[in-house]
């Protein structure tokens, strides 16, 4: 792993916007609707990034086709201002060139990750072949300039000392009622119906959420960042990491979250977003 020992600022650009008296912050729903919504089909992962598996139901529906967030959960991030991305094969992601703010990160289409093979241990993630996946979904939320604020707040907090909270811009909310099961180093979780919903790398200096709270669909968790085991050297971009687990025979598989993120999305912009063919 590589440690981020310099926070890449595009100067200039920091230069203006910090000089700004007021910088408009799209957090409506208005704004998540210029988002053009398309996807990709769910295990339509980047080209030679991953394994998806072709496990069907009886009927012949794809397993990774369905929306295992049911029944009518939430967007992970209010308004639906997020894009399925991953954050290791796209700009500024791990080992690959770029800037993790490049706008093309914050457009659309959604891409499913969840698949994808990474580094660890094999994990049981029900619509991939076996393999050290993924096994969550990469949403990179808000816009291109949340981002670029994003930075230079993380900036003026490690180097000034300033308040964690400027650098909340992009909310993650609980996708349906439950209860806080587990707060880690750089997760939360939200156990509802059975299914256990992981949050990673979240501001864990501003969490707005405490073990064993009950907390009802779209209370707020906290705000996304980039959280991670920083001090063993990970690293990581601006994103939310979101998994759905399942406890099955005593062991708790993955469940593919990528159509319970577009269903969610549908369902919150009440559009039909498009398949890219
Ligand atoms: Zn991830």
């Amino acid at each position: 792993m590589t440690s981020r020992n310099e926070l890449p600022l595009a100067a200039a650009l920091s230069l203006v916007l910090l000089t700004t008296a007021t910088i408009p912050l799209s957090t409506d729903v208005a704004s998540a609707t210029k988002h053009a919504c398309w996807y990709y089909a769910p295990g339509n992962l980047i080209p030679d990034t991953g394994k998806p598996s072709d496990e069907r139901l009886g009927d012949g529906t794809k397993l990774n086709e369905l929306d295992w967030g049911e029944p009518h959960g939430l967007n992970p991030i209010p308004g639906a201002r997020g894009i399925a991305q991953s954050q290791v094969y796209n700009p500024g992601g791990y080992n690959t060139p770029g800037d993790e703010c490049d706008a093309s990160n914050f457009s659309g289409p959604d891409r499913d990750n969840y698949c994808e093979l990474r580094i660890g241990k094999d994990r049981w993630a029900i619509g991939c072949k076996p393999g050290p996946t993924h096994a969550g979904l990469d949403i990179k939320a808000g816009t291109r300039d949340d981002c670029l604020l994003m930075r230079i707040a993380q900036e003026r907090i490690l180097n000034n000392g300033e308040d964690p909270k400027i650098a909340d811009l992009v909310a993650v909310q609980a996708v349906q009622d439950g209860v806080i099961t587990t707060i880690g180093t750089f997760s939360v979780d939200l156990v509802s119906m059975g299914r256990l919903y992981r949050y990673m790398h979240i501001n864990m200096k501003t969490i707005q959420v405490k073990l064993g709270d009950s907390v009802n669909k779209g209370k707020i968790l906290g705000y996304m960042y980039d959280d991670y085991n920083k001090s063993e050297g990970y690293w990581t971009t601006f994103h939310l990491h979101w998994e759905i687990r399942f406890p099955m025979n005593g062991e708790e598989v993955f469940l593919p979250p990528y159509m319970a993120f577009i269903r969610s999305k549908e369902r919150t912009l009440n559009a039909t977003c498009q398949l890219v063919q």
